[in-house]
């Protein structure tokens, strides 16, 4: 999950993280306000779940509260990477002595966090990291309360060679770490991590992705959620992981695994599915409604396939659900199922009367029958 700038700048000041407070707004007569009170120039910042904001025009200077009145119905007209903007985040505008990078990420090929540092941050850090990789600095950490303040200097002081500065950094980044663990994150940010002409050290920007697994024990994170389509949460509750897509070919399936490969195969026949859907392992009947009313809810959908295999997952309860979504739904579609494995006969039986439901005995049957009658083939 993403979290808006100024939520994760409200968990990094409470890690004692040092940023610049700043107040959100939903209008621009409500930024002008918050500049009238802060006095002096200030900087108005969209708030979307998308990096390059400041390239996309969604972060601007404002001298007073009439300019920050009309760089905030600017930023609020944008829509950034998708992201319509509904906020921005109104602060007072830091003067910057040089801009830095700190993150912690999950390196996922050394399975360990790594800190990632560099004294070339700032807007173009994609475009450091590949034309210029030696000004990235790296180094793993082990786990929880294991990285020593002597570790943090040695990084720092790769990205400042002025000792007093490095020091703060090196602060700024025990804290950081801290937070990363703390959080469940999958990656914190400082970008840019700025020093002033008076030598502060300033988090200008934060950017934190926290793993959903871990939602469940982070309720402080959790409440920041937002911008959740009625789907998506419905979704969620019930355990299934659901993304929507472009195409016509609703898609329910067990395993992430087997839910990529249906789509590829979707693909490769010329297809487009209209969603990634997995049920998951345990098969609670309940789920497959709930996965049927989500799919059904797109008005592009002209079929919905099922590719089941089972395993934990019984087929005759994938069966049972697709029975209580027919009687209980208005399914106006043709539905294609293929059920595999524990108890398919059961399953197959239950789903033999069942009008508008055709079997299919393979994958590659299931997925090249969707199609047809997607396209609107009649059965045959
Ligand atoms: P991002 O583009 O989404 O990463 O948004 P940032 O918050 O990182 O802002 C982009 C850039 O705007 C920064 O790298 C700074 O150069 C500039 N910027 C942001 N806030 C301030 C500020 O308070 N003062 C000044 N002078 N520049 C700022
Ligand atoms: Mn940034």
């Amino acid at each position: 999950m993403n979290i808006h700038e100024y939520q994760a700048k409200e968990v990094f000041a409470g890690y004692g993280i040092p940023i610049v407070a700043g107040k959100v707004a939903t209008t621009p007569d409500e930024a002008a306000k918050i500049a009238s009170e802060a006095g002096g120039s200030v900087v108005v910042k969209a708030q979307v779940h998308a990096g390059g904001r400041g390239k996309a025009g969604g972060v601007k200077l404002a001298q007073n509260p009439d300019e920050a009145r009309e760089k905030a119905g600017a930023i609020l007209a944008l829509t950034i990477k998708g992201y319509p903007v509904r906020k921005v985040l109104v602060v007072p505008a830091a003067e910057i002595a040089k801009e830095y990078y700190l993150g912690v990420t999950m390196d996922r090929g050394a399975k360990r966090p790594v800190i990632i540092a560099s004294a070339a941050g700032g807007v173009d850090i994609e475009e450091v990291a590949r034309t210029t990789p030696e000004k990235i600095h790296r180094y793993h950490l082990t786990r929880r309360g294991a990285f020593r303040s002597y570790e943090a200097r040695a990084v720092t002081m790769k990205i400042e060679p002025r000792k007093e500065i490095a020091l703060k950094m090196a602060r700024v980044l025990e804290r950081l770490v801290e937070v990363f663990w703390a959080s469940d994150a999958s990656l914190v940010e400082i970008n840019p991590l700025i020093t002033t002409p008076d030598d502060k050290v300033i988090a200008l920007d934060a950017k934190m992705v926290i793993d959903d697994n871990a939602l469940y024990r982070q309720p402080r994170l959790s409440a920041y959620r937002e911008d959740e389509s009625e789907d998506a949460a419905a979704a969620r509750e019930m355990g299934l992981s659901f993304v929507p897509l472009e195409g016509n070919v609703g898609c329910v399936v067990n395993g992430a695994g087997l839910a990529m490969a249906t789509m590829d195969l979707i693909k490769h026949y010329g297809g487009e599915p209209a969603n990634f859907l997995d049920i998951g392992g345990s098969s609670n009947p309940d789920k497959v409604t709930t996965a049927m009313r989500i799919i059904l809810d797109d008005p592009q959908v002209k079929a919905v396939l099922f590719n089941i295999f089972g395993g934990i997952t019984r087929c005759d309860d994938v069966a049972q659900g697709i029975l209580a979504a027919l009687k209980n739904l208005d399914v106006r579609v043709p539905v294609v199922v293929r059920l595999t494995g524990t108890n398919e006969e059961i399953a197959r039986g239950m789903l033999a009367q069942a009008e508008g439901v055709e079997p299919a005995a393979t994958m590659d049957e299931v997925v090249k029958t969707a199609l047809a009658r997607a396209n609107g083939a009649r059965r045959i």
